[in-house]
């Protein structure tokens, strides 16, 4: 059993990528709105206005990159990056408190408690060059490589199961050993961002360490407990990571509005069982940090059912009402992805 501490930044609210984005701060507010009402022993919440500083971005990102998102400041209205990652006069303070919560929630999370970083921007798509996929600075990437430059985590593995291949954090961490990236999301034959094909397993010494797990139209529970018993699992406890550090993305959520995948509100139970298994068995802390996620109204479910079996490991979650058995597409990937994995783990 843990903890949930939920650590917002003071300005995510006022970052803003445009009206009608679904990137919007109102993501924040009903998020905030539910956790303040269930604050108890078990969920906690706090905001944080201090910025990362411009030593810490650059250990992942370029000088030109943390200067485009500096100079965006000084603009009135909307600084456009690219047609979907926008920028306010907000946005560069914004993005590096989102940075300095994610590394207080590498540094602070422990086996009683769990950092919740409940921020905006989010971060998965940010490379190392340039900001995408309504996202600045890599929180994940910059905190895990921080970790691993301060000495504070020998091995990291990261579990990302946003709808959207993160290849900001698969393509800025792709070389190095000591941090294991896996993610479940949609074909990049079907969605956003193009990439994250079963063979982008890593570069140099970091091949192996790169574990894409893409997925079909309406993929759902059923297929996500079949990569994670198939794949994630073994892998995850062959690597021993000392870490475990969460990108959570509701938008795999079957009413998602920019999503095609099928994940139920019990699905989202079901990761957060597994993440628990993970971290009591291997007794390593976790993370977690907000990415994507755009059904609005459904928010505060889809992150109550992460968050219940973190919370209360025991208790029974309600059976999924999804079949019980992958889609055939998903085991064909799977195989294709254990042989290619198999040259690197014992699958
Ligand atoms: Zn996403």
């Amino acid at each position: 059993m843990v903890k949930i501490q939920f650590i917002s930044n003071s300005l995510a609210k006022k970052h803003s990528c445009g009206m009608f984005h679904p990137e919007s701060a109102q993501r924040i507010e009903v998020m905030e709105e539910w956790i303040l009402s269930q604050i108890d022993d078990n969920i906690g919440y706090d905001t944080l206005d201090q910025p990362a500083s411009m030593e810490e971005i650059l250990v992942t990102h370029s000088p030109s990159h943390y200067q485009l998102i500096e100079k965006s400041q000084d603009q009135t209205g909307h600084f456009y990056f690219d047609g979907d990652t926008a920028a306010n006069n907000y946005t560069f303070e914004a993005a590096l408190q989102a940075v300095a919560v994610g590394k207080k929630a590498m540094w602070e999370s422990n086996e009683k408690k769990s950092i919740f970083a409940l921020v905006r921007p989010p971060g998965h798509h940010a490379t190392r060059s340039s900001p995408g996929g309504f996202c600045i600075f890599n929180n994940i990437a910059v905190a895990s490589e921080l970790a691993l430059q301060q000495k504070k985590y020998q091995r990291i593995a990261i579990i990302d199961f946003d709808h959207h291949f993160g290849n900001g954090t698969a393509y800025t961490l792709e070389k190095n050993p000591n941090i294991l990236y896996v993610s479940t999301h949609a074909s990049p034959k079907i969605a956003y961002p193009g990439c994250g094909f079963l063979d982008e397993v890593g570069e140099g010494e970091g091949r192996g360490y790169n574990i894409p797990i893409p997925l079909w139209y309406k993929a759902s529970e059923a297929d996500l407990q079949a990569a994670f018993e198939q794949l994630i699992i073994p892998i995850v406890f062959q690597f021993k990571p000392d870490f475990l550090a969460v990108s959570v993305g509701f938008d795999a959520y079957e009413r998602d509005p920019i999503g095609v995948l099928g994940v139920t509100c019990e699905g989202f139970s079901m990761i957060g069982t597994f993440i628990h298994r993970i971290s009591s068995e291997l007794n390593i802390p976790f993370a977690n940090f907000l990415e994507g996620g755009y059904n609005i109204q459904m928010l505060p479910d889809l992150l109550s059912s992460y968050i219940s079996p973190l919370i209360h490991p025991d208790q029974e979650f309600p059976e999924s009402s999804r079949p019980l058995e992958p889609d055939n597409q998903t085991l064909t990937t799977l195989n294709q992805s254990k042989e290619i994995l198999s040259n690197y783990w014992e699958l």
